[in-house]
Protein backbone atom coordinates (compact mmCIF):
# COMPACT_ATOMS: atom_id res chain seq x y z
CA UNK A 1 0.00 0.00 0.00
CA UNK A 2 0.97 3.55 -0.54
CA UNK A 3 2.72 5.28 2.28
CA UNK A 4 1.24 8.25 3.21
CA UNK A 5 4.34 10.70 2.10
CA UNK A 6 3.71 8.97 -1.12
CA UNK A 7 0.06 9.83 -1.36
CA UNK A 8 0.72 13.89 -0.26
CA UNK A 9 3.27 13.49 -2.67
CA UNK A 10 0.62 12.22 -5.90
CA UNK A 11 -1.94 14.73 -4.31
CA UNK A 12 0.49 17.17 -4.64
CA UNK A 13 1.52 16.57 -8.45
CA UNK A 14 -2.33 16.49 -9.23
CA UNK A 15 -2.80 20.03 -7.49
CA UNK A 16 -0.44 21.33 -9.57
CA UNK A 17 -2.21 19.91 -12.64
CA UNK A 18 -5.11 21.22 -11.59
CA UNK A 19 -4.02 24.34 -10.81
CA UNK A 20 -1.73 24.77 -14.02
CA UNK A 21 -4.92 24.13 -16.18
CA UNK A 22 -6.88 26.41 -13.74
CA UNK A 23 -4.42 29.21 -15.48
CA UNK A 24 -4.98 28.35 -18.55
CA UNK A 25 -8.38 29.22 -18.46
CA UNK A 26 -7.87 32.03 -16.45
CA UNK A 27 -5.29 33.24 -19.56
CA UNK A 28 -8.65 32.98 -21.94
CA UNK A 29 -7.26 29.76 -23.50
CA UNK A 30 -9.65 27.49 -25.32
CA UNK A 31 -8.93 23.83 -23.78
CA UNK A 32 -9.85 20.79 -24.51
CA UNK A 33 -8.84 17.27 -24.08
CA UNK A 34 -8.79 13.82 -25.47
CA UNK A 35 -9.23 10.53 -23.88
CA UNK A 36 -9.06 6.72 -25.21
CA UNK A 37 -11.22 6.07 -22.04
CA UNK A 38 -8.55 3.20 -21.10
CA UNK A 39 -8.13 2.44 -17.04
CA UNK A 40 -5.45 4.56 -16.98
CA UNK A 41 -6.84 7.65 -18.56
CA UNK A 42 -8.91 7.63 -15.25
CA UNK A 43 -6.60 9.78 -13.23
CA UNK A 44 -6.32 13.02 -15.78
CA UNK A 45 -10.28 12.59 -16.17
CA UNK A 46 -10.69 13.15 -12.52
CA UNK A 47 -8.53 16.14 -12.34
CA UNK A 48 -10.33 17.39 -15.56
CA UNK A 49 -13.32 17.16 -13.25
CA UNK A 50 -12.08 19.05 -10.65
CA UNK A 51 -10.85 21.66 -12.86
CA UNK A 52 -14.25 22.58 -14.92
CA UNK A 53 -16.55 19.87 -15.81
CA UNK A 54 -17.37 22.11 -19.42
CA UNK A 55 -14.14 20.98 -20.82
CA UNK A 56 -14.68 18.84 -23.68
CA UNK A 57 -13.38 15.92 -23.57
CA UNK A 58 -13.24 14.30 -27.03
CA UNK A 59 -12.82 10.38 -27.96
CA UNK A 60 -12.77 9.74 -31.48
CA UNK A 61 -14.95 6.82 -32.02
CA UNK A 62 -13.86 5.09 -35.09
CA UNK A 63 -15.73 2.55 -35.64
CA UNK A 64 -13.99 0.15 -34.53
CA UNK A 65 -13.68 0.43 -30.86
CA UNK A 66 -14.89 -2.30 -28.55
CA UNK A 67 -18.82 -1.96 -27.03
CA UNK A 68 -17.28 -2.48 -23.69
CA UNK A 69 -15.14 0.66 -24.31
CA UNK A 70 -18.27 2.13 -25.78
CA UNK A 71 -20.15 1.66 -22.81
CA UNK A 72 -16.76 2.68 -20.31
CA UNK A 73 -17.20 6.29 -21.83
CA UNK A 74 -20.58 6.79 -21.13
CA UNK A 75 -20.22 5.39 -17.30
CA UNK A 76 -16.99 7.12 -16.82
CA UNK A 77 -18.66 10.50 -18.64
CA UNK A 78 -21.76 10.14 -16.32
CA UNK A 79 -19.89 9.50 -12.94
CA UNK A 80 -17.57 11.93 -13.31
CA UNK A 81 -20.20 14.76 -14.71
CA UNK A 82 -17.91 15.38 -17.93
CA UNK A 83 -18.44 16.95 -21.01
CA UNK A 84 -17.58 13.74 -23.32
CA UNK A 85 -17.81 14.25 -27.25
CA UNK A 86 -17.55 11.93 -29.70
CA UNK A 87 -15.85 12.30 -32.91
CA UNK A 88 -17.13 10.53 -35.64
CA UNK A 89 -14.69 9.87 -38.98
CA UNK A 90 -15.70 11.67 -42.02
CA UNK A 91 -15.01 9.02 -44.75
CA UNK A 92 -17.50 6.44 -44.68
CA UNK A 93 -16.89 2.61 -44.08
CA UNK A 94 -17.69 1.93 -47.63
CA UNK A 95 -14.83 4.17 -48.63
CA UNK A 96 -12.50 2.50 -46.49
CA UNK A 97 -11.07 -0.56 -48.47
CA UNK A 98 -8.48 -1.39 -50.44
CA UNK A 99 -7.77 -2.66 -53.78
CA UNK A 100 -8.67 -6.85 -52.62
CA UNK A 101 -12.15 -4.91 -50.55
CA UNK A 102 -10.59 -5.60 -47.47
CA UNK A 103 -10.35 -2.58 -44.84
CA UNK A 104 -7.74 -0.52 -44.85
CA UNK A 105 -6.42 -1.95 -41.28
CA UNK A 106 -5.28 -4.86 -42.78
CA UNK A 107 -3.29 -3.43 -45.51
CA UNK A 108 -2.25 0.12 -44.91
CA UNK A 109 -3.14 1.08 -41.07
CA UNK A 110 -1.64 4.11 -41.30
CA UNK A 111 -4.26 5.37 -43.85
CA UNK A 112 -6.81 3.83 -41.51
CA UNK A 113 -5.62 5.43 -38.37
CA UNK A 114 -5.76 8.81 -40.44
CA UNK A 115 -8.99 8.38 -41.83
CA UNK A 116 -10.70 7.51 -38.22
CA UNK A 117 -8.63 9.16 -35.64
CA UNK A 118 -6.19 11.92 -36.98
CA UNK A 119 -8.64 13.85 -39.36
CA UNK A 120 -11.58 13.85 -37.10
CA UNK A 121 -9.41 15.67 -34.62
CA UNK A 122 -8.17 18.38 -37.34
CA UNK A 123 -11.32 20.93 -37.43
CA UNK A 124 -10.80 20.86 -33.20
CA UNK A 125 -7.49 21.87 -32.91
CA UNK A 126 -8.56 24.46 -35.31
CA UNK A 127 -11.21 25.42 -33.21
CA UNK A 128 -8.63 25.24 -29.83
CA UNK A 129 -6.38 26.71 -28.43
CA UNK A 130 -4.50 24.34 -25.62
CA UNK A 131 -4.50 19.89 -26.09
CA UNK A 132 -4.60 18.90 -22.67
CA UNK A 133 -3.00 15.07 -23.91
CA UNK A 134 -2.28 12.34 -21.33
CA UNK A 135 0.46 10.23 -22.58
CA UNK A 136 3.39 8.98 -20.35
CA UNK A 137 6.59 9.22 -21.23
CA UNK A 138 7.00 5.61 -19.59
CA UNK A 139 4.49 3.97 -22.26
CA UNK A 140 6.75 4.40 -25.58
CA UNK A 141 10.32 5.57 -27.25
CA UNK A 142 8.01 8.14 -29.29
CA UNK A 143 6.53 9.66 -25.93
CA UNK A 144 9.42 9.23 -23.78
CA UNK A 145 10.91 11.74 -25.91
CA UNK A 146 8.07 14.43 -25.84
CA UNK A 147 8.27 18.07 -23.70
CA UNK A 148 5.67 18.64 -20.85
CA UNK A 149 4.78 21.69 -23.72
CA UNK A 150 4.79 21.31 -27.75
CA UNK A 151 3.47 22.67 -30.42
CA UNK A 152 0.79 21.04 -32.17
CA UNK A 153 -0.49 21.58 -35.71
CA UNK A 154 -2.91 24.56 -36.15
CA UNK A 155 -1.15 26.82 -33.51
CA UNK A 156 -3.02 25.13 -30.95
CA UNK A 157 -0.43 23.97 -27.86
CA UNK A 158 -0.32 20.57 -26.25
CA UNK A 159 -0.23 20.16 -22.79
CA UNK A 160 1.05 17.12 -21.91
CA UNK A 161 0.63 16.86 -17.37
CA UNK A 162 0.88 12.87 -17.67
CA UNK A 163 4.73 12.68 -19.02
CA UNK A 164 6.16 12.38 -15.88
CA UNK A 165 3.68 9.76 -14.13
CA UNK A 166 4.16 5.82 -14.44
CA UNK A 167 1.85 3.35 -14.31
CA UNK A 168 2.41 2.57 -10.47
CA UNK A 169 1.04 6.20 -10.21
CA UNK A 170 -1.58 5.82 -12.43
CA UNK A 171 -2.73 2.70 -10.14
CA UNK A 172 -2.37 4.15 -6.76
CA UNK A 173 -4.36 7.56 -7.71
CA UNK A 174 -7.25 5.11 -9.10
CA UNK A 175 -7.19 3.46 -5.69
CA UNK A 176 -6.91 6.77 -3.81
CA UNK A 177 -9.87 8.00 -5.51
CA UNK A 178 -11.95 5.04 -6.33
CA UNK A 179 -11.67 5.14 -9.84
CA UNK A 180 -12.86 2.18 -11.84
CA UNK A 181 -11.24 -0.34 -14.37
CA UNK A 182 -11.73 -0.76 -18.11
CA UNK A 183 -13.96 -3.77 -18.01
CA UNK A 184 -11.71 -5.67 -20.53
CA UNK A 185 -8.40 -5.54 -18.26
CA UNK A 186 -9.67 -8.73 -16.41
CA UNK A 187 -9.56 -10.73 -19.30
CA UNK A 188 -5.95 -9.87 -19.74
CA UNK A 189 -5.88 -6.61 -22.35
CA UNK A 190 -4.23 -3.64 -20.54
CA UNK A 191 -3.99 -1.39 -23.77
CA UNK A 192 -7.29 -1.19 -25.52
CA UNK A 193 -8.45 0.76 -28.91
CA UNK A 194 -9.61 -0.68 -32.42
CA UNK A 195 -11.00 -4.15 -32.15
CA UNK A 196 -9.39 -5.45 -35.06
CA UNK A 197 -5.42 -3.93 -34.16
CA UNK A 198 -5.93 -4.60 -30.16
CA UNK A 199 -4.39 -8.49 -28.67
CA UNK A 200 -4.27 -9.45 -25.77
CA UNK A 201 -1.90 -8.55 -23.32
CA UNK A 202 1.96 -9.99 -24.07
CA UNK A 203 4.08 -10.79 -21.35
CA UNK A 204 6.91 -8.60 -22.19
CA UNK A 205 6.43 -5.68 -19.88
CA UNK A 206 4.96 -2.90 -22.62
CA UNK A 207 1.39 -3.06 -22.81
CA UNK A 208 1.52 -0.95 -25.71
CA UNK A 209 3.09 -3.38 -27.51
CA UNK A 210 -0.35 -5.73 -28.07
CA UNK A 211 -1.34 -2.76 -30.13
CA UNK A 212 -0.85 -3.03 -34.20
CA UNK A 213 1.00 -6.14 -32.83
CA UNK A 214 3.39 -7.71 -35.96
CA UNK A 215 3.22 -5.02 -37.40
CA UNK A 216 5.93 -2.24 -37.41
CA UNK A 217 3.47 0.68 -36.09
CA UNK A 218 3.39 1.75 -32.52
CA UNK A 219 1.70 5.17 -32.74
CA UNK A 220 -2.29 6.05 -34.20
CA UNK A 221 -0.79 9.58 -35.55
CA UNK A 222 -2.37 11.59 -32.84
CA UNK A 223 0.63 12.04 -31.48
CA UNK A 224 3.27 11.70 -34.11
CA UNK A 225 1.27 13.22 -37.13
CA UNK A 226 -0.62 15.96 -34.72
CA UNK A 227 2.90 17.65 -33.69
CA UNK A 228 3.87 20.62 -35.55
CA UNK A 229 5.54 19.67 -38.41
CA UNK A 230 3.88 16.48 -38.45
CA UNK A 231 2.96 14.97 -42.30
S1 LIG B 1 -6.24 1.34 -34.65
FE1 LIG B 1 -6.57 -0.09 -36.40
S2 LIG B 1 -8.78 -0.05 -36.87
FE2 LIG B 1 -8.32 1.71 -35.52
S3 LIG B 1 -8.05 3.39 -36.90
FE3 LIG B 1 -5.99 2.54 -36.52
S4 LIG B 1 -5.62 0.96 -38.09
FE4 LIG B 1 -7.81 1.52 -38.12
Amino acid sequence: MLDILDSKDLEARADAIVERIHGYLDAGQRVFTTSSFQTQSLPLLHMISRVDRNIPVYYTNTGFLFPKTLRFAEEVGDRLGLNVIPLRPEVPKIKQLDRSGRFLYASDPDHCCYLNKVQPLEPVLRDHDLWINGVRADQSSTRAAMQEEEPAQFGCLRYHPMLGWNSRMVFYYRQMHDLPEHPMEADGYLSIGCEPCTMRAIGDGNARNARWFGMNKTECGLNTTLVSGGN
